[in-house]
């Protein structure tokens, strides 16, 4: 229902008729108007939306609980560093293939549908930017950074800092040390995997500043949670996070 009335109303343009693009998804010809988007209209009307509302911590759907549970009760039993997080998407299906062609068959044209479904998040979420001074995308190693050749993480958050007229602050976080991959651990080992992975670079303060960390995935909150630790030791005033999708 929420795609399709996000569909409707950002569906405008000129169609090609005579040579209209393939679905990335399905492969059928993508006949609405932002052909852009490269996917048909079915397989866009089967992203599924993370229902609200949300565990303040981790994003996750608290759908059928009751109204007062804020924090769901996987995050009742840790501290966290951010006082929010919102994840639009729910990883399965259409999303997880989608992620999966940028990520690793390098579909870089497949960014105009991530911007097109974050901002229209976004614009129906309007607190996440509220009162936010600067957005930062989490950093990939160098290393890393050269080998995919681009970082989906600030990919997201440039269409953000263009759309919102907001300040790009990506360049003040690096990641200064390579992991080993979050797959495969569990909860617990991925937030140690993490530790001093992150630093604060640049000449920009943090001191003071209201901050949004973005990313593609949120699967525990480990790499998040790391990142916003090195920025409030650096004086940010809050952190708040926003991933594209959230993993179960
Ligand atoms: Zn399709
Ligand atoms: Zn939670």
């Amino acid at each position: 229902m929420y795609i399709s009335s996000l569909a409707k109303k950002g569906f405008t343009g000129l169609v090609n008729l005579a040579y209209p693009p393939f679905c990335v998804i399905c492969n059928k010809k993508v006949l609405h108007t932002r052909q852009d988007l490269l996917i048909c209209e079915g397989c866009f009307n089967k992203i599924k939306k993370n229902p609200p509302p949300y565990c303040k911590k981790c994003g996750r759907s608290l759908s059928g609980l009751a109204d007062n549970v804020q924090i769901c009760w996987e995050c009742s039993e840790r501290s966290f560093h951010y006082e929010r997080s919102w994840s639009c998407f729910l990883y399965d299906g259409v999303v997880k293939d989608a992620i999966h062609l940028l990520k690793y068959s390098k579909k870089v044209s497949l960014t105009n549908l991530f911007c097109f479904l974050l901002t229209g998040f976004l614009r129906e979420n309007t607190e996440i930017l509220k009162d936010i001074d600067g957005i930062l995308a989490v950093p990939l190693h160098a290393v890393k950074l050269r080998e995919r050749e681009f970082n989906q993480a600030h990919m997201l958050t440039e269409a953000i800092v263009k759309e919102f007229n907001t300040s790009d602050f990506s360049g003040c976080l690096r990641r200064i040390a390579a992991t080993a991959p979050q797959s495969g651990l569990d909860r617990n080992k991925r937030f140690d995997n993490v530790k001093g992975t992150f630093a604060v670079t640049g000449s920009r303060p943090m001191r003071g500043k209201n901050l949004l960390i973005v990313d593609d995935l949120f699967t525990t909150g480990a790499t998040l949670n790391e990142c916003a630790g090195v920025l409030s030791k650096a004086g940010a005033k809050t952190i708040r996070c926003l991933t594209f999708a959230r993993g179960s």
